[in-house]
């Protein structure tokens, strides 16, 4: 036990601590361990209840085991989809590495789908073709049912435990230790006795998940708060490309529960009022099938022109009753029920009311492809801050640039998971000592956790909270305005300026869900104000970003990264550089660069 005057603490020591249980989590922590190196793996929730077990759809991969295929397609389909603002290093390094990755995840005993010669099964999805945008779409996503993320999730928490990886269940990790310009470890609350926690490593990996729960209606679990997001910003680091939110298409109309765009890619598709299939007219080659943004952008058109279903003419309907039940039986068994339960319909006899809904965060934090965070200068846009890492939704690499093609997070789990074991592999010196415990940084982070604690202003954290998710949901939606945008960014700093008035009510240490809630809050509220703020600057549309005054993407001035300091409630913006060159030459069997050149994004 070390001392703090209020909280007395326990130490632990390891090479690597990794900050969450998610798909990326699970995987830097089975690669750190299988290296021999000593690693603990610290968790809010039970590994096994983390937001990747709802992941539905698939992992998208060149595998080609339905038809012929490349990774070379797959890092075309990418570039575009970001819309052209992922680092081209990044996505070559995804889009290569994916089938050895989803091998990797096969033999370490994921039970995926089938075909009838015994080969993993792939099915179509959005934005994911053939022949650089010119062939048919091709079938790249590599499927468990309709239950992909909890597949991986139970093989990869098995697999760490056969390793040795030591598993800190239900600690809130609750701000970094940084020492002399490094990360050196972090600061935990256990939740079940209310001891505090202090971890002191060689390398600390965030891989906390997104911020879905900035936004009212989201299909991201109530856990998905940006806590990596939110240590990160204390600690000075910049956030990047927060602006780009993804909506996506078919969130359950009302609880914005998720269906699967594997519906789509099973042959499910949207109609309006007039019973229209109007995907055909939008996107006249992949149709229901085309980017996200695309059909979610469609789709609000359609509702705004007073073509949406319903009594309030609000949502559009996805119809599956055509599919052969053996095909929803065996193919989509849990969307089944999820109709069922959230919109009381069955899907064999009426289509299903949905409406885009918050999905995906491709912002992040800023890392190289081998998840290494950057802390970018002026001078050094590429400065490498030694100590830490960030994988998986918490990252930013980054391959989804402006918008995230679907089943391409799953890959961005193992992929960069696994790179990270690589790298940290090679950068740690096994020889060193690990840190010893900075206690002035302790005291800092116990000194905050206390002021929240004995928080006696006025505003409840819910209250505070709703506040915020309404505010992002109405001012930074699917479509955006100069207007829109200037007054959220206004209406954000008078929410955030509250948070000086928290009121915490529970002043336990055990089980103490309102100062949890309450940590979770100063962690949504960063991202939330990144988010905003780095949108009313950016003034074209551009992937997720659709902004409504700037119609038009802007490469000449606005292919760029964008960053942001949150400080207090103040957001300081910069830019860095898109990384343009790929990793190989078209001679080392790389891809002309002719191909992934800017143009027009069409479907
Ligand atoms: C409903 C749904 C369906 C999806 N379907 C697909 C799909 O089919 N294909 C696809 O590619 N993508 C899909 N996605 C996206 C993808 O699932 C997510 O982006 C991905 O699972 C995120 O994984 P992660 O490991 O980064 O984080 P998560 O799985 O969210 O895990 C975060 C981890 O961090 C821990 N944590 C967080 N904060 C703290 C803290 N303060 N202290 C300690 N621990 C902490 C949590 O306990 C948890 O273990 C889907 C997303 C949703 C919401």
């Amino acid at each position: 036990m070390s001392a703090n005057a209020a909280y007395p603490y326990e130490t632990h020591d390891y090479d690597v601590v990794v900050v969450g249980a998610g798909g990326a989590g699970l995987r830097a922590t089975l690669g750190m361990a299988e290296q021999g190196l000593k690693t603990a793996c610290v968790t809010k929730l039970f590994p096994t209840r983390s937001h990747t077990v709802a992941a539905q759809g698939g992992i998208a991969a060149s595998l080609g085991n339905m038809g012929p295929d490349s990774w070379q397609w797959h890092l075309y389909d990418t570039v575009k989809g970001s819309d052209w603002l992922g680092d081209t290093d990044a996505m070559e390094y995804l889009a290569r590495e994916a089938p050895k990755a989803v091998y990797e995840l096969e033999h370490y005993g994921v039970p995926f789908s089938r075909t009838e010669e015994g080969r993993i099964y792939q099915r179509p999805f959005g934005g994911h073709t053939t022949q650089f945008g010119e062939g048919p779409p091709v079938q790249r996503t590599c499927a468990a049912a309709d239950r992909t993320g909890h597949a991986i999730l139970h093989t990869l928490y098995g697999q760490s435990l056969k390793e040795k990886a030591e598993f800190f269940i239900e600690y809130f990790a609750v701000d970094l230790i940084v020492t002399d310009g490094a990360c050196t470890g972090v600061v935990c609350w256990k939740l079940d006795d209310g001891t505090i926690h202090v971890f002191n490593a060689k390398m600390v990996v965030l891989a906390t998940g997104g911020y879905g729960r900035a936004y009212f209606s989201a299909t991201s679990a109530h856990s998905c708060t940006g806590d990596g997001g939110g240590m990160v910003a204390r600690a000075g680091l910049p956030l990047q490309d927060m602006e780009f939110v993804q909506f996506h298409p078919t969130g359950i109309y009302g609880s914005g529960c998720l269906i699967t765009e594997g519906a789509r890619g099973e042959g499910g598709y949207l109609t309006n009022s007039e019973g229209e299939r109007f995907m055909e007219r939008y996107a006249p080659t992949y149709k229901d099938l085309a980017s996200r943004d695309v059909v979610s952008r469609c789709m609000t058109l359609e509702i705004r022109e007073g073509r949406g279903v319903g009594n309030d003419k609000d949502h559009i309907f996805l119809h599956l009753s055509h599919l052969p039940p053996e095909t929803l039986h065996e193919r989509l068994p849990g969307i089944s029920e999820s109709a069922r339960i959230f919109a009381g319909v069955d899907l064999t006899r009426e289509p299903i009311p949905v409406l885009p809904t918050v999905h995906y965060n491709m912002g992040g934090v800023p890392t190289n492809y081998w998840g290494e965070v950057l802390a970018p200068t002026p001078d050094d846009p590429d400065r490498i801050f030694p100590g830490l890492m960030a994988v998986g939704e918490a990252g930013c690499a980054s391959v989804h640039g402006a918008n995230r093609l679907g089943s391409n997070s799953l890959i961005d789990l193992v992929v960069f998971g696994r790179a990270a074991a690589i790298r940290a592999g090679e950068v740690i010196d096994r020889a060193a000592s690990i840190p010893g415990t900075n206690r002035a940084e302790v005291d800092r982070a116990l000194s905050r956790f206390d002021a929240l604690r004995h928080a006696n202003g006025g505003t409840p954290a819910a209250k505070l909270r709703n506040d915020m998710q309404r505010t992002m949901q109405a001012d930074a939606a699917v479509f955006r305005t100069d207007k829109t945008l200037a007054e959220g960014v206004q209406k954000m700093g008078r929410i955030a300026a509250q948070m000086a008035d928290l009121k915490v009510t529970d002043r336990t240490m055990i089980w103490n869900s309102d100062l949890m809630e309450t940590l979770e809050l100063t962690n949504l509220m960063p991202n939330a104000l990144a988010t905003i703020v780095a949108a009313e600057a950016r003034k074209e549309s551009r992937g997720a970003h659709a902004h409504e005054d700037y119609p038009e993407r802007d490469d000449a001035n606005w292919r760029k990264h964008s960053l942001a300091w949150v400080e207090g409630n103040e957001v300081k913006l910069a830019y860095r550089p898109v990384h343009l060159e790929p990793l190989t030459t078209l001679e080392e069997g790389g891809i002309d660069p002719k191909k992934i050149a800017p143009k027009a994004r069409v479907y």
